[in-house]
């Protein structure tokens, strides 16, 4: 079974599709310079490159460091590698004890259908995976995983994430969902995906119907910028929450894309206010290689939220975090507004950037 190309599909979804770039020769037909373009096919040696039409329409072309052609366009940039960067950055293989499962915390697995997507962004922290496995969905690929599980009943919550889960057709996922929700520890359904921001006309009633339910499903999507935030994107959400799914977003930090305090705004409220999507977490940009040119500091995003921290409410706020490598797992690098204790007094720094004292009272 393959993903995209035997789906079911909406005319819209395989126009997208057909019409965006699937393969590096397709770079040809984008409007880059000899050597723009150039880079962009030495670069796609190395990650792969596609992009549905619907992402790129919202390329603006006359600027070279558009937010939206950062994240899709192959640059030299990737090619550049740095000390300390890492292959597989939060370790992924070392805590998969069966193809296509990774297990690093107790309750909660990593599941990889398809090492292959609807997009592929030029930061991702897999990329060195989905290169080098690469596979599509088969049923036979997925039995040891779904043995692991279903012989380990600590395990609540499984994500499906990848490659692009929601890359696959309808009846792939069906039956994918089927297996998992006849795992009776099971509670949760994860799915992290880019689709409903990369190919939103992907987001169908069939496809919605192939993951409910007897599992509560938990979309995590993955905007980046306010621009990704279309009409489009509006009626996918809004399909996905009437499915009675809960949508969060996780972002990642990037320099050159969303590392100002005025485009993290913009993006946070219109994620919460138009799209009803959560602003999750926002993530520092993990050690993949080739990625230094778009890594901030910690300390630059660190007063990035404290900003944000301060103009926006706090169902708008994002926590900033960092994915440890070896598995550590995703700590929160907000900067700590405890000032100081003596017992039960403590000195803490609110919005406003005044330090107050407060003293606990407790009852016996
Ligand atoms: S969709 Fe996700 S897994 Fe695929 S390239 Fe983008 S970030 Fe990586």
């Amino acid at each position: 079974m393959t993903d995209l190309k035997d789906a079911t599909r909406s005319p819209d979804w395989q126009d997208d599709v057909r019409q965006g770039v699937r393969h590096v020769r397709d770079l040809d037909r984008l409007p880059l310079s000899p050597a723009e373009r150039a880079a962009a096919q030495a670069a796609a040696a190395h990650h792969k490159v596609r992009a549905p039409k619907a992402y790129l329409d919202l390329i603006d072309w006359n600027d070279p460091a558009d937010p939206i052609r950062a994240q899709v366009i192959p640059s030299l940039g990737e090619l550049v590698e740095t000390e300390g960067e890492l292959g597989d950055p939060i370790a992924d293989h070392a805590f998969s004890p069966e193809p296509r499962l990774t297990h690093r915390h107790a309750d909660r697995v990593l599941l990889f259908p398809t090492y292959q997507c609807a997009v592929y962004c030029r930061f991702c922290f897999r990329k060195e995976s989905l290169t080098s496995i690469g596979r599509g969905y088969t049923r036979e690929a997925l039995e040891p995983a779904l043995a692991y599980i279903a012989d380990h009943p600590e395990i609540r919550e499984v994500i499906l994430t990848g490659g692009d889960p929601l890359s696959l057709p309808d009846n792939a996922l069906a039956e994918i969902v089927a297996r998992i929700e006849a795992i009776p520890h099971v509670r949760l359904l994860r799915i992290h995906t880019r689709v409903p921001v990369a190919l939103p006309s992907r987001i169908s009633s069939g496809l919605v119907e192939a993951l409910q339910g007897r599992l509560m499903v938990t979309v995590v999507t993955h905007f980046n910028h306010a621009r990704e935030i279309t009409d489009a994107t509006e009626v996918a959400c809004r399909t996905m929450r009437q499915a009675g799914f809960v949508l969060l977003n996780q972002s990642v930090l990037l320099k050159g894309v969303n590392d100002s305090i005025e485009v993290l705004e913009e993006l946070c409220r219109e994620l919460m206010y138009r799209l009803g999507v959560k602003p999750y977490y926002l993530h520092h940009g993990d050690l993949a290689r080739g990625m230094a040119h778009r890594r901030t500091t910690i300390a630059q995003g660190q007063a990035l939220v404290e900003a944000l921290r301060a103009r926006l409410s706090g169902i708008c706020n994002p926590v900033y975090v960092l994915d440890l490598p070896e598995g550590g797992g995703k700590v929160p690098l907000g900067s700590c507004p405890i000032e100081g204790r003596d017992g039960e007094s403590w000195r803490i720094r609110g919005l406003d950037g005044a330090v107050r004292d407060y003293t606990e009272v407790v009852g016996e």
